[in-house]
């Protein structure tokens, strides 16, 4: 853990790493393919990075992973520090560096647990720190203009100078610099020239209702089991029905939650539905969202199972786990 003594009426941007591409490094010099991600310190990324008039940085290593591998665990850590920080009245605001793959899960638990109105910015990289074309440099700039503005608020994402909002944000490109999108409702903001562009109101609104005992969450190994679940052709239940058994069975970590990742307007094949109506039955609790990467749910009225009508699977996945941890700690 770290302490800082802060002076006088400097304000603050804590810059918290994960690891990422924007960590990332090769063996072979200035390659853009076939590196580690998450080998290089925050400390370091941040070392000869233009600090917008009057901010400060202070960084923090809170982890250091390739995000493919992040785990409910490191979101606890990154949650408990991101308090701490925000907490601090010389804060104005965070950056945190992060990988692309799994940015957009972080962002949305992020959005969802804190409260502070201050803008918590993540950013990351599709090349690796040591390609000779790095682009990790240029989003840490236009992170901390994000980060520095005077009206920011709420958590979103920053990458290839676009600025989207955490819960409409998806990787939606593998190699592209500009990897991410935000389907219909478009990035909410621009960075030009170290300036932000905004085109419409900043994400804070979204913010959740303050929800008491914050600080006692559990560790990810307590957390309950959520599953996501393709819907496509030839589908088939054998998958629900072990999950199931599992229950049945009182395996000790047997799921509690199943997100069906349905096509278009929530469409489920009929052996799945099936299934997850079974699940249902036996106390796995059930939710639909579209595997569709634009646009949203609009409900039929004979919909037999309930939907996450704007979220993506793995976002009704987070939105669920946060359901059923807040169901346990009000049952105890
Ligand atoms: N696998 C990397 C990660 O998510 C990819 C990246 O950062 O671009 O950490």
């Amino acid at each position: 853990m770290t302490t800082t003594s802060f002076s006088g009426a400097r304000r603050y941007i804590a810059v918290l790493g994960t690891g990422g591409t924007i960590a990332g490094s090769s063996a072979q010099a200035g390659a853009n393919l076939g590196y580690t991600a998450g080998t290089v310190p925050v400390s370091t990324l941040v070392d000869g990075i233009e600090v917008p008039d009057g901010f400060i940085l202070h960084t923090e290593q809170v982890a250091q992973l390739d995000s493919k591998d992040m785990d409910l665990d490191t979101w606890h850590a990154l949650q408990l520090r991101c308090e701490h920080w925000l907490a601090q009245d010389e804060v104005a605001g965070l950056v945190i560096t992060h990988g692309t793959d799994t940015i957009e899960e972080t962002s949305f638990f992020l959005h969802s647990v804190l409260q502070s109105p201050k803008p918590v910015v993540l950013t990351c990289a599709m090349r690796p720190a040591t390609s000779s074309n790095a682009d990790g440099p240029q989003n840490l700039r236009d992170a901390l203009a994000v980060a520095t503005a005077a009206d920011a608020t709420g958590v979103v994402v920053v990458c290839a100078g676009e600025v989207h909002c955490a819960t409409d944000v998806r990787k939606v490109h593998p190699y592209r610099l500009n990897a991410f999108g935000s389907g219909d409702a478009g990035p909410i903001a621009y960075v030009e020239e170290g300036k932000v562009r905004l085109l419409r109101s900043w994400p804070y609104e979204g913010m959740p209702e303050p929800k008491s005992d914050r600080k006692s969450l559990p560790a990810g190994d307590r957390w309950h089991r959520v599953e996501i679940v393709l819907s496509h052709a030839g589908a088939r239940s054998d998958l629900i029905d072990g999950l199931i058994r599992e229950r049945q069975d009182g395996h000790p970590e047997a799921v509690a939650g199943i997100v069906l990742a349905a096509t278009g307007n929530g469409g489920v094949h009929h052996v799945l539905e099936q299934a997850a109506l079974r699940a249902q039955a036996a106390g796995i609790v059930v939710l639909v969202a579209t595997r569709c990467a634009e646009g949203r749910i609009i409900p039929a009225p004979d919909s037999l199972l309930p939907m996450a009508v704007d979220l993506s699977p793995v976002k009704a996945r987070i939105a669920l786990l946060l359901q059923l941890r807040d169901k346990v700690k009000t049952s105890h």
